[in-house]
């Protein structure tokens, strides 16, 4: 099989030609038809090691790939319950399986949390990386059976590739409560996960989404989404919080989705935390350029939970693949850009890009 490796940092991927993985007891082998990627991902590796020197990366020559979706081709003696043929999602969260974190099912809770075929965020996530050597810049690949989502014949393998995205939006939006009758602020609601998330808050019944973001042409294309349920506001018109207020009675948001990008600054976040109600939540699956000034005093008189969210999980996945099947959620919104496995270094070279969360960037090998 083909498959892009990395032999080096600061060096292209290469096309090598390896054999075919053979499937452990419990893993399937995978015969993948495309992978999802985050435009600048190429800068995310080549600097992990600067930024997050105690945090591994998978041995070279490594290959990445973190959304893959496609078909199963074979499975492991012990594997029962998926069969050859099956559509799916991969999803790359990897865990120990047998923790107190993970027999209850929170595997992102696990010491051993790595996303396969990225990077880890754990100090014992090479363990993982060594055991789970393959990623989705690959014609095939393995995968513990635990890690698969089954999708449905009208979910096509390209909109697969955005399940990571997507599914971090979902379990945002579980640990933020979401449900009907809800108002939610997104902040940052133009990027990849403020789109995703606004897809998913209205097929999961919120009134309305306040949005916030910095470009205008995407702030109307995210309200066209859904004009009479979104609000969108132009960060640095003013007071976001103040803003999120006025727009509820001045009662606040049930809860805020923190979708900024890494070089927001924390000032932008302060002020839309406080536009949200009393008992209301604040969840985080962005990142702001700088430590986050908190008033707790404010936080405990409200009764407001600060919670950072990572990932989600397969059984989460597993729910966003039925509400594609029923129609629920449309992804019709994703405008593919496909990239062969030959041109997976132009692909993950950081392209500009000026649609936003409307553009999914899928490498198909
Ligand atoms: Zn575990």
């Amino acid at each position: 099989m083909v498959a892009a490796r990395l032999h080096a940092l600061h060096t292209p991927m290469t096309l090598d030609t390896i054999p075919v993985p053979k499937p452990r007891p419990n893993d399937v082998l995978v015969n993948v038809k495309a992978c999802g990627i985050v435009p600048n991902m190429g800068n995310v590796i080549n600097n992990w090691m600067t930024w997050f020197p105690h945090q591994p990366l998978p041995k070279f020559p490594a290959i990445f790939g973190l959304d893959p979706a496609g078909v199963v081709e074979e499975v492991g003696e012990a594997v029962i319950n998926v069969k050859p043929g099956d559509r799916v999602y991969v999803s790359p969260l990897r865990s120990c399986g047998s923790c107190q974190a993970c027999r209850s099912g929170h595997r992102s809770l696990c010491r051993y949390y790595t996303l396969n075929g990225y990077f880890s965020t754990s100090r014992d996530g090479q363990r993982i990386f060594d055991l789970h050597p393959y990623g989705g810049f690959s014609e095939y690949m393995t995968a513990p059976e635990y890690a698969l989502v089954n999708i449905p014949d009208n979910l096509s393998f390209e909109q697969a590739g955005r399940f990571g995205y997507l599914g971090t939006s979902y379990g945002a939006l579980k640990n933020a409560g979401a449900g009907p009758g809800q108002v939610g602020l997104i902040d940052g609601i133009t990027g990849t996960l403020g789109v995703a998330s606004t897809v998913l808050g209205l097929a999961m019944g919120l009134s309305r989404i306040l949005g916030t973001g910095r470009d205008e042409n995407l702030l109307k294309r995210v309200k066209a989404l859904a004009p009479d349920r979104i609000e969108v506001m132009k960060l640095d018109d003013g007071s976001t919080g103040d803003w999120a207020k006025s727009l509820t009675g001045g009662e606040g948001v049930d809860f805020v989705i923190s979708a900024l990008g890494a070089k927001a600054p924390a000032a932008t976040m302060q002020d839309s935390m406080k536009g949200v109600r009393r008992g209301g939540k604040v969840v985080v699956v962005g990142g702001v350029a700088e430590d986050l000034p908190v008033d707790v005093k404010w936080l405990m008189d409200e009764q407001v939970q600060l919670i950072g969210s990572n990932w989600f999980t397969a059984a989460q996945g597993q729910e966003m693949a039925e509400m594609v099947r029923t129609g629920t959620i449309d992804l019709s919104y994703l405008e593919h850009r496909r990239f062969p496995l030959a041109q997976v270094n132009e692909a993950i070279s950081g392209l500009k890009d000026r649609d936003g969360g409307f553009s999914n960037y899928v490498v198909i090998p």
